[in-house]
């Protein structure tokens, strides 16, 4: 099948009723990004930022990030992109800067790690402004939000980089959009305050599965509890597109859920319209999504919301698409 799907690579996103879904992709390594359009995305979703730092023996200088950055911006051909500032600690340490904690996905990692050392923070932040050269292209995402102190402090970093910039350079610099990862559960019912912050959310599914069901996502021994279509997961997924939409804030989602055909259905069925995901799911993802009546979709919804667990929603989600082959 997958020569059918990349056939339609091409095509956009729209359901049989007529709804556009925009199709993102998720990048990390300068190699992924070389041609964001032949692989029928309509941007970077989410480009993990550590990557090269983890490529690296040290921490890239500004100028080695701009060059990065702006190798990304350029792959995308002026498409937007989403670029995540640095997400290390957790499951993903950088071998020059060692953290030893009991409970990394805990501990230090996403945002704290930057807001406590401002003097990486602010050369990437640095970075990102000078590598821009359309101004609505880049949007900057902050991760591992757990708090609004966090956001307003990155904010202010973000001033403070643009107005050093602005004074040094004598040109006009960007003001990016800026959004944060919705992965922590308690952010999840600050939507509202959120919403006066800052520009967009991006679910990361993957995290936000793991918070909110405790289990760890790289641990074997656990891995049949990890499941992002546990119904009390799915009910904080519906929850926050319906928040997003009543407090008029932007919604992505860039989480594996989200790359997975019967995850993405579900996921446009809620009502979110912006899916980010590794580049081998866009074609597939696309071709059923263009085969679907999200009108349709609305109704299994009920149902699956009514399910008492992931199987029972996995089976239901199943014979739909079978229905529909
Ligand atoms: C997520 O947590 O879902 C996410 C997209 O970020 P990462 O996988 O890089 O933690
Ligand atoms: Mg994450």
């Amino acid at each position: 099948k997958q020569q059918a799907f990349e056939s339609e690579i091409n095509q956009p996103t729209v359901t049989i009723d007529g709804q556009r879904i925009e199709l993102l992709m998720n990048a990390g390594l300068i190699s992924g990004v070389e041609n964001v359009s032949t692989h029928g995305a309509d941007g970077i979703g989410l480009y993990r930022s550590e990557i090269p730092f983890m490529l690296q023996q040290r921490f890239p200088s500004e100028l080695e990030q701009i060059s990065v950055y702006r190798t990304i911006l350029q792959a995308a051909q002026g498409k937007t992109v989403v670029m995540r500032t640095l997400d290390v600690g957790g499951d993903k340490p950088l071998p020059y800067f060692p953290i030893n904690e009991d409970n990394p996905f805990l501990g230090w990692r996403g945002i704290r790690l930057s807001l406590d050392h401002p003097e990486l923070f602010l050369v990437q932040l640095r970075a990102m402004l000078q590598a821009a050269d359309e101004c609505q292209q880049l949007h900057i995402l902050l991760p591992m939000v757990s708090n609004l102190a966090e956001v307003d402090a990155a904010l202010g970093y973000l001033e403070q980089a643009y107005q050093e910039l602005t004074q040094e350079l004598n040109i006009e610099i960007c003001k990016p959009k800026i959004g944060v990862m919705l992965e922590v559960p308690a952010l999840l019912f600050q939507l509202q305050d959120v919403a006066q912050r800052v520009d967009f959310v991006s679910v990361g599914s993957n995290d936000l599965t793991q918070y909110l069901l405790a289990v760890d996502r790289n641990n074997p021994s656990v891995s049949t509890l990890f499941d992002s279509f546990h119904p009390g997961v799915l009910r904080a997924l519906k929850r926050a597109v319906e928040d997003c939409r009543l407090y008029d804030l932007d919604i992505s989602i860039c989480g594996e859920l989200a790359g997975e055909p019967l995850g993405a259905l579900l996921l446009v069925a809620m009502g979110y319209h912006k899916l980010s995901m590794n580049q081998a799911s866009l074609a597939r993802v696309n071709y059923l999504l263009r085969r679907v009546n999200q009108h349709e979709l609305q109704g299994v919804l009920k149902q699956v919301m009514m399910l008492a667990n992931g199987h029972q929603v996995r089976e239901t989600m199943m014979a739909f698409v079978r229905k529909h082959e």
